[in-house]
């Protein structure tokens, strides 16, 4: 079972590869964005971390609506609202349970990724960070580690797209050749899971 705990670990482990990985994200954002990505996320995680030590939410639902509204109002960038609405539709879907399982978690992270979808309009193969957020809700059903994979999958895959959502279609074809900023740092939040399942007291899920 997953408890608010897990969840706390998984948002503090996606800060710190967020943290660590700025660079990185900022230089795919200057390929074909803005270059903000890196210190967007930066803000809103560390946001996040703050909010969740100073309101210690006490349920797996709790946590993760917290964290959504707290990058949607630190987040200026078309992410936060994005990241935002992931978090806090997946935080909903989990309701008021004190602790969730696995399979609970896969079913409310992809009403989450929908609800990304609804808002920025985007389907699989538009180069955004759906095309690593849809194959790893599909994938977290079977493992964390499974969804890891598919969204380093989903991620690398988006190089050779052409962007039709986002600042990057303004570039047309100019856009295919570099990895998307978003759908990298999805490829971040879905491996930190994986981290905090590691992480947990009785070893994790193995999974
Ligand atoms: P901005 O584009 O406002 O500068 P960021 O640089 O923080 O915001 O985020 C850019 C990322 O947001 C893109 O790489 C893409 O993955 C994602 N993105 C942008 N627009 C959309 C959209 N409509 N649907 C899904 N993801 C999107
Ligand atoms: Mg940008």
């Amino acid at each position: 079972m997953l408890d608010a705990d897990f969840f706390r670990r998984w948002m503090a482990a996606t800060a710190a590869a967020v943290d660590r990985e700025a660079s990185r994200l900022t230089e795919l954002d200057s390929a074909i964005g803005d270059a903000d990505h890196g210190s967007n996320l930066q803000r809103g995680f560390a946001a996040v971390t703050a909010v969740l030590e100073k309101d210690a939410p006490q349920t797996p639902g709790a946590v993760l609506t917290l964290a959504g509204r707290q990058l949607i109002s630190t987040v200026g960038g078309a992410s936060g609202p994005l990241y935002g609405t992931l978090l806090r539709r997946t935080g909903k879907s989990l309701g008021d349970a004190s602790e969730v399982t696995t399979q609970q978690l896969a079913e409310a992270f992809g009403a989450g990724v929908t609800a990304v979808g609804q808002l920025g309009g985007a389907q699989a193969g538009d180069k955004t960070m759906l095309d690593a957020l849809l194959p790893a809700a599909d994938a977290l059903g079977a493992s964390f580690a499974a969804a890891r994979e598919a969204a380093e999958a989903g991620a690398l895959a988006t190089v050779p797209l052409q962007a039709r959502k986002g600042r990057a279609s303004y570039l047309g074809e100019r856009s295919i050749g570099h990895q998307d900023p978003g759908a990298t740092s999805s490829a971040l939040l879905v491996a930190a899971l994986a981290e905090a399942d590691t992480t947990r007291g009785d070893g994790g899920s193995g999974s």
